[in-house]
């Protein structure tokens, strides 16, 4: 197979080989380590587009996983920030600006009654993990398989697919992300299989007493948006109030993107605790734990504790509130949609003319693409799906100027930019059409 021309990488090429006797696999985030010759160090990004340290530019469908709604360096957010700089950055002390973005967020998020910041959706899942336990006064909590709520060390357990036989109905062994988990951790943690109604009855029958908190994401970002069912979510709902569990919607990649009001929105389920991250601010690092009025007063001396010297830093927080008045006032939603539709129905183009059969899952503005009639119902379907297709596709589609996730995991993102600029589309479909051929 002769394959496109490739990128010359010549330089982050050399830029790897330096950083790589610094910084442990010479990045700062081991995901963003893709082979020693394919390791990309980025100069910029404007728009929907990234230019690496070799000129090459690609149309960028990560945006940092996700983050990145509106487009790189928006004008509008950025000159928000600016502003905020000149406040002074963080004081141990509180700004009356804090009031103005919990606000607006209450106005787009019913659920979230009260709301406090954090700076990463690691850290305001923790800290809805630990409000769920102070609040029940119980240990245990339940995660569905596939899901991915941050690196701390409640949140590291999965389900193992290496081992476990696709034919077999034994339940996947539960094991950490990797190594450095403590093992006495496993004991609180238990899995269920996204939309198996049966196995999240019998599990609350065993475990429900005991469980704190039942963490979801109802569009699983880190899983290839393989979506819950609504029934599914409100079957938790239920559960979860029928056993004085608290519901955790973990919407740090749909928040404020897939809807003003998030998948809980959509869906029309209210958790009792909520986390937002990625879309708050374009970018600038901020998180979120919202939720109930009652279960969030449990944030108090004597209480469960939460802070943190950066919380609600002043850049961050003048971003949000630029980011978050526009999402809520302006139709950047539904040009970011309309943009995922339009890309979705041109790839479809492509791959019908070719009989190739697929589908796609999550929502227009963060989906996944499957070559399968249907796109699987949870990571155990996903296991036994065959996705050598879609890497080899993104591959190619890497040296052809379109970034997309390496491997099927990750969805593809939208941003507002996207929408706005046309030759974002045109040049994605002439590179998707470029890869499928040279895949096939
Ligand atoms: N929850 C979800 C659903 C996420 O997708 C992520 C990050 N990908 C996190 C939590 C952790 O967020 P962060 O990387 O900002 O710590």
């Amino acid at each position: 197979m002769t394959g496109p021309k490739k990128r010359d990488l010549t330089k982050s090429n050399a830029q790897f080989r330096k950083a790589v006797k610094r910084l442990p696999l010479g990045v700062s985030s081991t995901f963003r380590y893709w082979g020693d010759d394919r390791t990309i160090y980025v100069d910029h990004g404007k728009g929907g587009r990234t230019w690496d340290i070799d000129g090459n530019c690609y149309v960028d469908y990560r945006l940092g996983y996700g983050p990145a709604i509106l487009g790189y360096a928006d004008d509008r957010v950025d000159a928000a920030a600016r502003r905020g700089m000149e406040v002074g950055g963080v004081f141990a002390l509180s700004t009356e600006r804090e009031l103005t973005v919990a606000d607006r967020i209450a106005k787009m998020v019913p659920a979230a009654e009260l709301v406090r910041f954090s700076n990463s959706g690691t850290e305001a899942v923790m800290a809805a993990l630990r409000l769920a336990r102070a609040h029940t006064g119980r240990d245990s909590y339940l995660l569905v398989e596939g899901g991915y709520h941050g690196l701390f060390d409640a949140a590291m357990w999965m389900a193992n697919m290496e081992d476990w036989d696709t034919q077999s109905d034994r339940d996947p062994e539960v094991v950490s992300y990797g190594k450095g988990i403590p093992r006495t951790l496993k004991e609180l943690a238990h899995l269920v299989p996204m939309n198996d109604y049966q196995r999240l009855e019998d599990t609350f029958r065993k475990y429900g007493n005991t469980l704190a908190a039942m963490l979801i994401e109802p569009i699983q970002g880190n899983c290839c948006a393989i979506s819950a069912d609504v029934e599914y979510v409100r079957l938790a709902r239920k559960l979860c109030d029928d056993y004085g569990v608290l519901l955790i919607i973990d919407e740090v990649k749909t928040g404020f993107r897939v809807g003003k009001g998030g998948i809980q929105g959509i869906m029309g389920v209210r958790p009792d605790i909520c986390t937002f991250a990625k879309a708050v601010a374009n970018g600038y690092p901020i998180a979120v734990v919202a939720g109930r009025e009652e279960v969030m007063r449990t944030f108090r001396y004597g209480g469960a504790s939460h802070g943190g010297t950066y919380t609600a830093h002043s850049v961050s927080l003048a971003a949000a509130e630029e980011c978050l008045r526009i999402l809520d006032e302006t139709p950047a939603l539904e040009t970011i949609a309309d943009y995922g539709e339009r890309l979705k129905a041109g790839i479809s183009g492509i791959l019908n003319a070719r009989k190739i059969v697929h589908s796609y899952t999550g929502h227009p503005s963060m989906f996944g693409l499957f070559f399968a009639e249907s796109p699987p119902n949870n990571y155990r379907d996903w296991k036994k799906s065959d996705y050598s297709f879609y890497d080899q596709m993104a591959y190619h589609l890497h040296d052809l100027g379109v970034i997309c996730e390496p491997d099927s995991r990750e969805p593809w993102f939208m941003c507002e930019a996207h929408g706005r600029d046309e030759t974002c589309l045109s040049d994605t479909l002439k590179a998707v059409e470029t890869a499928v051929d040279l895949t096939l």
